[in-house]
């Protein structure tokens, strides 16, 4: 172990993002940026080249962790798909927050179809038995015509089948979709294929996002063109509706209190289905004020 490094702090490199439900959480970044890094809606790594960091500067800011971070009992693994590190390495990095770290409960990281094909039922598990409590995956869509034009490198079908694989491992599932993604002429057809989507893979989370055009990605270019349109508020609200309406969990949480939405719901589904859909139906009918522009960030 290098003297050096372990007195530097947290290593962080770049832009660092984690889900908000993982704000107090200690931010381990195990990983640089995004194996996939093509999705066309996505700049969030667009300057970063994939790689594994060195297992030395992991575990100097565990070890650093282990010093000032006693009150967090929650590590969130950066940055984009830390699921992808192969098996034994994954598995050391759990084991070192367990030794160092011992009183932090669960471990959450984001992951994606592929990364989450890589492993076998019996490596999530053991993934589980080591402190992987939950996994972040972008669904984005259930349209398989709107999955293939954001490059999301992966079908509908497969990703109900990867959700449900990490729910069969014992690991919690949250998942987010993207509201406004197919524009303004599928929009409810995107709600209705998300909706269902969503009741096949039954995830214990969904977090909904409405799409932010970031400069410099390939969906920012269609809109300068005017190939891709952005649904209005109004439309936006019929398109969370529908995906509502759509979604049978058995016992999950559907919340749309992301900064980016203009109408934050919250709705234990089956339960507060009905509950929700009131919400949206008062707010088409402008007795509830919506987000205003200005305070809408990713
Ligand atoms: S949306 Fe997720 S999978 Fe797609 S490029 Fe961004 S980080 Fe990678």
């Amino acid at each position: 172990m290098d003297c050096a490094i372990q007195n530097e702090g947290m290593h962080y490199e770049g832009t660092c993002i984690r889900p908000p439900s993982e704000a107090y959480s200690i931010l381990l970044q195990v990983t640089v940026g995004c194996s996939h890094n093509k999705c066309t809606f996505c700049g969030t790594y667009k300057d970063k080249r994939f790689r594994i960091k060195d297992d030395r500067i992991i575990l100097s800011d565990i070890l650093f962790a282990s010093k000032y971070m006693k009150r967090q009992d929650r590590v969130f693994l950066m940055d984009g798909d830390a699921l992808i590190i192969p098996q034994r390495r994954l598995m050391w990095i759990l084991d070192r927050i367990r030794e160092h770290l011992p009183w932090v409960k669960r471990v959450g990281a984001y992951a994606n179809a592929k990364s989450i094909k890589m492993k076998s039922l019996d490596e999530l598990i053991q993934v589980r038995e080591y402190g992987l409590g939950i996994l972040y995956l972008g669904v984005e869509s259930g349209d398989e015509e709107i999955l293939k034009e954001v490059h999301k490198g992966t079908s509908a079908e497969s990703l109900i089948k990867m959700g449900r694989k990490v729910k069969d491992a014992g690991i919690k599932l949250s998942v987010t979709v993207l509201l406004g993604i197919a524009g303004r002429q599928r929009s409810l057809r995107h709600a209705k294929a998300t909706g269902e989507l969503l009741s096949a893979m039954d995830p214990n989370y969904v977090g909904a996002l409405t799409v932010m055009l970031i400069p410099g990605t390939p969906l920012h270019e269609d809109y300068i063109s005017g190939r891709f349109k952005v649904p209005t508020e109004r439309e936006l609200l019929q398109e969370l509706r529908e995906m509502i309406a759509s979604t049978d969990l058995t016992r999950g949480l559907f919340f749309s209190n992301h900064a980016s939405n203009y109408l934050p719901v919250r709705a234990r589904l089956p339960k507060g289905k009905q509950e929700a859909l009131d919400q949206i139906d008062a707010a088409l009918r402008g007795e509830i004020d919506l987000r205003p522009e200005w305070m809408r960030a990713l």
